[in-house]
């Protein structure tokens, strides 16, 4: 089988790239996308067909991404992440909200989102030959391109900063990444992964620098329009770092318009940034095409930790054409959301998901979204990788006071 991919091309100029060939970022250091044959999928292809898929996870859109060869896609034990409904938002948000839904990505393999796109990467790297990955990261990503790596025969290395969590160092190491802690920042990894390239032969993963992440997150939105019926909310809320979700999905929803497998009523793209690193936010407030560096990162939602985003200007377009805005959150409402959806729901998300909480609460409170709107927040990742607190109750089981268990 070949894909439909038809070529490539820079996300900024448009200049086009061959398909078939390892890419990096474009001669004018933009992104670089996937272009795809649409017509002839339409031709070919009807959505029936995706319907009918046996794949349980993201490959099930396979005509819709860029590997050639079933032999090369890299599987996990992928599935299709759900939507769980909020039942109680009274209790969580302090008003009545009827059709508000987390799209769960912790179900993915290494218990992230990053699997979609890392994934997809890995393919594409087996497909074209490549040897040996590396990336820098502050967590998910290299515990994501440590196990698909790993499970393709591919040789990885993962630099992290060395105040990276540590269950994301030791989880990438016991996936078989060579792992290293560096005293420096991500971008400092980014820089000796580079300055090494000639040396080690090896090929970058890092956000934005290939092109095929991006198809992997794509699937984020094309598995959510196929799982709401081919229709998908008023608005989305997204935790932003580096942007290849929100972009993947604004793709994705573009390409299954041209399709015609959904009409097009898009939902406002609503970016979540930390008031402690909100580089999206301040350039979408000050009308701007690009963001500036944002000093002095600091929040506990490492995932969307990102001063500085390659893609800033398709972020940013995604966000304005969609009608929607960019939005930060305090780390203490974060983490007051994280805790009300694990007592009011039974539900464990990360912070960078809990963000969308708040910032969904916050943007009903100043009128920006109605509770009558269909909202979907992405929990891009398991709680369990994060930090909790500890549990202070201790029994003397020779001496149970019952009366500690009242609660009511
Ligand atoms: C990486 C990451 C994000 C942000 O990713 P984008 O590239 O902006 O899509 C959000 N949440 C978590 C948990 C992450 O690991």
């Amino acid at each position: 089988m070949n894909s439909y991919v038809s070529h490539l091309e820079c996300a900024y100029s448009g200049k086009r790239y061959d398909a078939g060939e390892i890419h990096t970022i474009s001669e004018i250091g933009k992104p670089i996308i996937v272009k795809y044959d649409l017509q002839r999928i339409s031709a070919e292809i009807p959505r029936s067909t995706i319907e009918s898929s046996n794949e349980p996870g993201f490959w099930r859109y396979s005509p819709l991404l860029p590997v050639s060869s079933e032999q090369n896609r890299v599987k996990l034990g992928e599935v299709v992440t759900p939507i769980i409904s909020l039942e109680n938002s009274n209790s969580i948000l302090g008003f009545d909200a009827k059709s508000v839904y987390v799209k769960d990505e912790s179900r993915l393999p290494t218990g992230s989102f990053k699997a979609r796109g890392l994934g997809m990467a890995v393919s594409m790297a087996k497909e074209l030959g490549v040897s040996h990955l590396a990336i820098p990261t502050n967590g998910n990503a290299g515990s994501a391109l440590a196990a698909y790596a790993t499970r393709a025969g591919i040789e990885c290395t993962v630099l992290c900063p060395d105040n990276t969590p540590e269950i994301n160092v030791r989880e990438t190491q016991m996936q078989g990444a060579s792992t290293h802690l560096v005293n420096g920042l991500i971008g400092e990894c980014g820089k000796i992964i580079a300055d090494g390239t000639e040396e080690m032969d090896w090929f970058a993963v890092s956000t934005l620098k290939e092109p095929y992440r991006i198809e992997g997150k794509k699937t984020m939105g094309l598995e959510l329009a196929e799982q709401m019926g081919w229709k998908l909310p008023d608005v989305i809320f997204y935790p932003t770092g580096g942007g290849t979700g929100i972009i993947g999905m604004w793709k994705g929803f573009q390409e299954l318009i041209e399709l015609g497998w959904i009409d097009d009523k898009l939902p406002r793209m609503i970016a979540v940034q930390s008031t402690g690193c909100a580089p999206i936010v301040r350039a979408w407030e000050a009308g701007e095409e690009f963001a500036e560096y944002w000093e002095d990162a600091e929040t506990v939602s490492s995932g969307i930790r990102v001063p500085s985003a390659l893609g800033d200007f398709l972020i940013l377009d995604s966000v304005r054409s969609s009608g929607g805005y960019a939005i930060s959150v305090t780390d203490d409402e974060t983490l007051e959301m994280q805790r009300q959806i694990g007592l009011n729901e039974g539900l464990l998300l990360c912070p960078e998901g809990a963000a969308t909480v708040a910032a969904y609460r916050n943007s009903v409170e100043s009128g920006l979204v109605s509770t009558s709107e269909s909202v979907v927040l992405f929990n891009t990742a398991t709680g369990l990788k994060y930090p909790m607190p500890e549990v202070f109750s201790n029994i003397d089981k020779s001496n149970v006071e019952y009366s500690i268990f009242k609660t009511k």
